[in-house]
């Protein structure tokens, strides 16, 4: 089960990730949403780390620890960000097998279907100012570096550096989608919440992987 033990490493580390950077968080929720998007993130990802490790602890595969893991992060986490990673780590899950274990091509694969179905469950388009407008950029950088270079660790950074960019460019639109449309005008000037801590996960996941 060497798979589910890594995978349960690389939400420890999502977990340091988000409560290191639960205030900014925050604080870019605040400019025109309620302000708990940092506590929406720690709670999640500290829900998902517990709950797959515990499942790994009693024996699951990759697939099963994901499962359990997307669960708890939309339990812990609740508001849309944490229903919508929820469900992004179950989606990532059923791309895996229990029984085998986990390739870099896998991986990628598993990180698509993950952001497929924020799109799919969200329903934001690009430029309403969600994380959608991160995570697509990421989705196709990764799978454009990917398909050059086999080289997992390398692409995810470079696409944790464009879904940066994107996040720092959903600064200069007003929002559509979630809480903040009653704000909208409110958010110009601030990137978006959920766009900017996807950069920053990603980025830790990339590094992670090295
Ligand atoms: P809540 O809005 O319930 O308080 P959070 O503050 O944790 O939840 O998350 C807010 C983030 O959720 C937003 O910054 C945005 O990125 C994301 N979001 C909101 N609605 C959607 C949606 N329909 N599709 C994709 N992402 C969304
Ligand atoms: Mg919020
Ligand atoms: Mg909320």
């Amino acid at each position: 089960r060497a798979s589910a033990q890594r995978i349960v490493e690389a939400l420890e580390v999502l977990k340091a990730t988000a409560a290191a950077h639960e205030e900014h968080f925050g604080r870019l929720d605040a400019a025109a949403g309620d302000g708990d998007h940092g506590q929406g993130m720690a709670y999640g990802t500290r829900g998902a780390a517990a709950s797959g490790r515990d499942a790994a602890a009693q024996g699951a595969g990759a697939r099963t620890v994901l499962l359990h893991a997307g669960d708890a992060w939309a339990e812990e986490a609740g508001g849309t960000s944490g229903a919508l990673w929820g469900a992004a780590l179950t989606a990532a899950g059923g791309v895996f097998d229990d029984a085998q274990s986990v390739t870099a091509g896998d991986v990628v694969r598993a990180l698509a279907a993950g952001i497929g179905a924020i799109v799919r469950l969200g329903g934001a388009q690009p430029g309403d100012k969600t994380m959608v407008d991160a995570a697509l950029p990421f989705r196709n950088a990764l799978e454009t570096e990917f398909g050059a270079t086999s080289d997992l660790s390398g692409s995810v950074l470079k696409a944790a550096a464009v879904a940066r960019e994107a996040a720092e460019a959903t600064a200069d639109i007003t929002s559509r989608r979630g809480r903040s449309r009653i704000l909208g005008e409110k958010s110009l000037g601030t990137p978006d919440p959920g766009a900017w801590s996807f950069s920053v996960l990603m980025e830790a996941l990339g590094t992670f992987l090295q």
